[in-house]
């Protein structure tokens, strides 16, 4: 099969390990903290890997272990879905492998087992490195911990490092946010996803903001850490490559990347999604359901078939985020003359905006408006049938 935007000879596999030690107060992705349930997990997602060995027909060259925390995964059980996904699948020779790791899981002992299975890259959930910014977010682990994560994995040869930073919480002053990217330049970090603090709904977050435990995020005070990190990272010679993601020359994410340029993924695990260009899936949210259904063979997910107009809509809102903005030429190429005509009249009528710079036919925003870019792509989204 082909994604929307070319001929693509490369696929990428996602895994979603569904445990943390800790609830982080602003976390709305899927976890349990019930990490006694970790061997049956592993058992449920070894059977979905042979369940789903036909659902990529490219080799893969990214494997990525997210969460939750893949950090919590022993030695055999790491090695174990490897060894399985290796039997299952073509592996390019030269892929990137990540695992995402908090900083009170790293270790000499494991960074060694993660380099002797082929991890390559690791992303540490760093988050801060102010005490009073991790305790109001309620993580796991503490300043002394993400300094030792770095030195350590430094230390045992990772150089391709991405960090985690979360910026826009009350507690975190101008200076304490220019005082965690002097970190990140004195340790020589060569990727960092930034992430504006948002408050989701169902967290622990927004609850405690409703009962004024905890003071509410300022939008103001976020675009400041924004344009001032933006500015900083700029400075230490980081490509701001996608909204939220900066890298040093030659470390971009190319899991993330082929992700945003519609590249087919397989996702394993509780709530992992996956797509093969004709449609995307996404596995039961719920660790039980999903490990009693992989435990009769069955896979448990949902199912959409993707229009045109889906596509096309995915494919303003990844790009527009990203540096590389649409293609003109393309979307003429992939959806037809009438996807181009409706591009162009949209991006006539936002004229008086500014949003854009146009370098041949390649359309992406300018650095003063990336901070709204999903609110501008929702200007160019086309409802099923309307063309
Ligand atoms: S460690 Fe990550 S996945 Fe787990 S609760 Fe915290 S933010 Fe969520």
């Amino acid at each position: 099969m082909t994604s929307f935007v070319g001929i693509l000879l490369m696929a990428g596999i996602y895994l979603h390990i569904p445990f943390c030690k800790k609830a982080c107060h602003y976390c709305n992705f899927h976890f349990s903290t019930q990490t006694e349930h970790i061997q049956s997990f592993v058992q449920a997602i070894i059977q979905e890997i042979r369940l789903q060995k036909g659902y990529l027909d490219q080799p893969i060259e990214t494997i990525y272990f997210g969460g939750g925390t893949p950090s919590l995964l022993n030695a055999d059980q790491l090695k174990t879905i490897l060894g399985i996904l290796y039997k299952h699948f073509e592996i390019a020779q030269k892929i990137e492998c990540t695992l995402e790791a908090n900083p009170d899981d790293i270790d000499a002992d494991k960074l060694n087992v993660w380099k002797q299975v082929g991890i390559n890259r690791l992303s540490i959930g760093i988050q801060s490195f102010q005490a009073e910014a991790l305790s109001w977010m309620n993580r796991a682990h503490s300043v002394e911990q993400s300094h030792a994560a770095i030195e350590l994995a430094q230390a045992a040869g990772f150089d391709n490092i991405s960090i985690d930073l979360i910026y826009g919480t009350p507690t975190l002053s101008k200076e304490a946010l220019i005082a965690d990217l002097d970190w990140i330049e004195k340790y020589n970090i060569k990727h960092v996803s930034c992430y504006a603090l948002t408050v989701e709904d169902k967290t622990a977050l927004k609850k405690l903001i409703e009962k004024q435990q905890l003071e509410d995020v300022d939008p103001e005070k976020q675009a400041a850490h924004f344009e001032l990190l933006t500015a900083r990272l700029n400075k230490m010679g980081m490509e701001h490559y996608e909204i939220s993601n900066f890298a040093a020359p030659g470390y971009r994410s190319q899991h993330n990347s082929n992700y945003w340029s519609g590249v087919t993924y397989l996702g394993l695990g509780p709530s992992a999604h996956s797509f093969n260009g004709a449609s995307r899936q996404w596995n039961i949210a719920n660790n039980a359901l999903y490990i009693s259904s992989l435990n009769k063979e069955e896979l448990n997910f949902e199912i959409e078939y993707l229009s045109d107009a889906n596509r096309y809509n995915e494919y303003i809102m990844t790009s527009l985020r990203r540096i590389e903005g649409f293609d003109l030429d393309l979307i003429e190429q992939k959806f037809g003359a009438n996807y181009l005509e409706h591009t162009i009249r949209t991006l006539d009528a936002l004229k008086s905006k500014d949003y854009f710079q146009q370098i041949e036919n390649s359309i992406a925003l300018k650095n003063t408006a990336k901070f709204l870019a999903d609110g501008i792509a929702s200007d160019f989204f086309i409802l099923e049938a309307s063309l």
